[in-house]
């Protein structure tokens, strides 16, 4: 027995390191998944061979028809929604002065505008099924400001009010809407970090080390599960002690 045995959940972004954790988690907690992936991994398609309760479905959120096709195919194949965990995002770091508005707007575009389409999306289905659990990855960054993270921060801080609004507008839907902000978290996503830039960054982390993926997916879990049943609206922290220092 899972506790989230029967529940229907779709993981935006699900080919990445976090959302790849959280499908992982999810179907071991009984659930069933649609997983959505930009660029197909070979790991979540091994994973899909083995798990005949993952569907993998292709989505770039950045195009709102294809988020609606998208939902609507998830929803078909699961016959209903009840979790949803938006873990699509890119980072394109860029000092203000120099920052190119394209890839600004393209930041933006996907981080908030894409979380904003997907849950969206999902909100009619979710009361059709009587309730539901929504779970955006944000960032720590949404909270603080970083050099060269203006675009990132912007729009992490826009998914917080995004969680917030929607929580206090859908609780009488019996929907939930909470936010994870990770801290350094190792997946692609940070693997590209200079030497330089992570000894600096593990200096600031009284852990002193970077988060794995299984450790978020371990809060998505209980955040969309019935353990969380009276929270909404909240952002959890998870950086292994960076922000509280
Ligand atoms: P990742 O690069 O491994 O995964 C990013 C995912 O987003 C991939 O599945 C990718 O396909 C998807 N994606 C990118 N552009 C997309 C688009 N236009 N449409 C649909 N999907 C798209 O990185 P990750 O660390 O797993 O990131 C997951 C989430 O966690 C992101 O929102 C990221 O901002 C956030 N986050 C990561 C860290 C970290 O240190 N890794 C820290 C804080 C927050």
């Amino acid at each position: 027995m899972g506790i989230l045995d029967g529940k229907r959940a779709v993981i935006v972004g699900a080919s990445g390191g976090i959302g790849m954790a959280c499908a992982e988690a999810f179907l071991a907690e009984g659930a069933r998944v649609a997983g959505t992936y930009r660029r197909k991994s070979a790991a979540l398609e091994e994973l899909a061979r083995r798990q005949e309760r993952l569907a993998l479905l292709p989505l770039d959120v950045g195009s709102v028809s294809q988020v609606t096709d998208c939902m609507k195919e998830a929803v078909r194949l699961l016959s209903g929604i009840d979790i949803l965990v938006n873990a699509a995002g890119i980072h394109r770091p860029a000092l203000l002065h120099a920052a190119d508005p394209e890839e600004w707007g393209e930041a933006v575009a996907v981080n908030l505008m894409g979380a904003f389409h997907v849950t969206q999306s999902v909100i009619l289905p979710m009361m059709r099924a009587g309730g539901g659990s929504i779970v955006e990855i944000s960032s720590v960054y949404g909270e603080r400001g970083g050099i060269g993270q203006s675009s990132y921060s912007a729009a992490k801080a826009g998914v917080l009010g995004l969680t917030r609004s929607a929580a206090v507008e859908l609780a009488s839907k019996k929907i939930r809407v909470n936010a994870i902000a990770p801290g350094f978290i190792d997946t692609a996503m940070t693997e590209g970090l200079s030497e330089k830039f992570r000894q600096q960054a593990l200096a600031h982390i009284p852990m002193k080390r970077f988060g794995s993926p299984g450790e978020i997916a371990e809060l998505a879990v209980f955040l969309a599960g019935p353990k969380s049943s009276y929270i909404t609206g909240q952002v959890f922290v998870i950086d292994g002690g960076l922000s509280a220092v």
